[in-house]
């Protein structure tokens, strides 16, 4: 049992029951991505900002009204003290706010929210979950993913114990650390020899013709609906205080979207007052920035060529693309595009000044951020969240390309203070 009312597509927005389809728009093949619905006053008698504060878990099972899944995992996590598994313990990460930073730029807010907190290391855990779950609702046995790696590997890592089986498509390029992760895990992998925009191609088809079940981002509709609840867990942190801008970095489209979608449900449940700017951080061929900037109907975009050192967000045809849009567009918010040289300067600056490693993707939201405050478009009396997705530990490679290497020395203290020059 849940409170989903319909699925309704985001081209015709023609609604259909949660039996109708399992995935996109009839009419619209791939492009039909559907927006969950919920019917807001049933889900208003089972939480509230008051009952969040009574307790739950500290996991995003603690919306579960909230979530297109069956009630009943809720019992589960309430034996939060002790997950019994990494997948009952995704989400509820840390938002820190560093006063040094509010010092150094002025304002009256700066938080970092750190996902890489997440048990594979990503904000993808919170839409993985999600798709185990609803695999197992629906009796599949296989999932299938493509995913430039944190996708796949969130997904490895959550089913592990589930008996639930998973055959991940990556491109070949995917950082070692990640590939590691699903084989690990216990994942099938398949290297494909291509980007990610072709690994996604081939998931779709391999999906349909074997019959597993598809977690690939944005046609699986529900993947918006886990990454939600990373709307959430910043408005509680806050104490249901907006604010003012959301920094994350976009590469399908899929996480801003599902910013978006959280703040839109909490607002229809009348818990927040205002949406907040979402400002999506893009990097390489920087599509969804491209077409924003030039006023390109997300629906008439077409497959770029990309290159970034982000591969997260190395996307040359974002799949969300049409929520991405609509969720900076509805919320006054921007596209950014920074450089590869702007994100290797963004991972040591979060390293040093909060302790937070970030993959590149990670830190390309942050790059955003120091790019549009340095334009000074950003007024001193704002609270600014800036979303770190995944952890530095994803990708050493780039963060040792961000720092350099260490000091070679021999074991001796003559060596310590010659490298120190003491
Ligand atoms: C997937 C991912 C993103 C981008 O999310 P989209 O939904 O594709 O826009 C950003 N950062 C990290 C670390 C990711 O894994
Ligand atoms: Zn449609």
């Amino acid at each position: 049992m849940n409170y989903v009312s319909s699925l309704k597509c985001v081209i015709c927005e023609k609604e259909y029951g949660v039996d109708e389809t399992l995935y996109v728009c009839p009419h619209h093949g791939d492009s039909g991505i559907l927006d969950v619905r919920y019917n807001y006053e049933k889900v208003s008698e089972q939480i509230s900002p008051q009952t969040l504060s009574q307790g739950g878990p500290h996991s995003m099972w603690r919306y579960i009204p909230l979530l297109p899944i069956d009630q009943s995992i809720a019992t589960e996590s309430q034996k939060d003290q002790q997950p019994n598994l990494p997948f009952f313990s995704v989400g509820w990460t840390p938002l820190y706010r560093p006063q040094t930073l509010e010092k150094q730029f002025g304002l009256a807010g700066v938080h970092v929210k750190d996902d890489g907190c997440n048990p594979s290391g990503s904000l993808k855990d919170r839409a993985s979950a999600l798709a185990i779950l609803k695999a197992k609702e629906l009796g599949f046995d296989v999932v299938g993913a493509a995913s430039t790696g944190n996708a796949a590997s969130s997904l490895a890592t959550l089913s592990a114990g589930l008996g639930v089986k998973t055959i991940v498509f990556v491109p070949a390029t995917a950082p070692q650390a990640k590939i590691a992760q699903l084989l690990v895990c216990g994942a099938t992998v398949l290297t494909v020899n291509g980007g990610y925009d072709e690994a996604c191609d081939l998931c779709l088809s391999a999906c349909t013709a074997y019959g597993w079940y598809n977690r690939n981002t944005a046609y699986n509709p529900y993947m918006t609906e886990g990454k939600k609840t990373v709307a959430y867990e910043i408005c509680e942190q806050l104490h249901w205080q907006v604010p003012e801008r959301i920094f994350v970095s976009v590469g399908n489209g899929c996480i801003i979207g599902g910013l978006h979608k959280g703040f839109r449900d909490m607002l229809a449940l009348g818990w927040i007052d205002r949406m907040p700017r979402l400002m999506g951080v893009q990097a390489g061929a920087a599509p969804l920035y491209h077409a924003w900037l030039h006023g390109i109907d997300p629906l008439d975009m077409t497959l770029m060529e990309t290159k970034t050192i982000a591969d997260s967000i190395s996307a040359g045809f974002p799949r969300d693309r049409v929520k991405a849009m609509r969720a900076v567009v509805e919320s006054s918010g921007a596209f950014i595009s920074v450089t590869d040289e702007e994100i290797l300067g963004a991972i040591p600056k979060l390293g040093s000044d909060l302790g937070v490693f970030a993959e590149p993707a990670g830190a390309a939201a942050y790059a955003g951020f120091a790019k549009v405050l340095s334009e000074r478009m950003i007024s001193s009396n704002e609270t600014v969240v800036v979303l770190v997705t995944g952890t530095g530990l994803k990708d050493v490679a780039s963060a040792i390309k961000s720092v350099g290497e260490p000091i070679p020395i021999e074991p001796t203290l003559d060596d310590v203070e010659k490298a120190l020059r003491l």
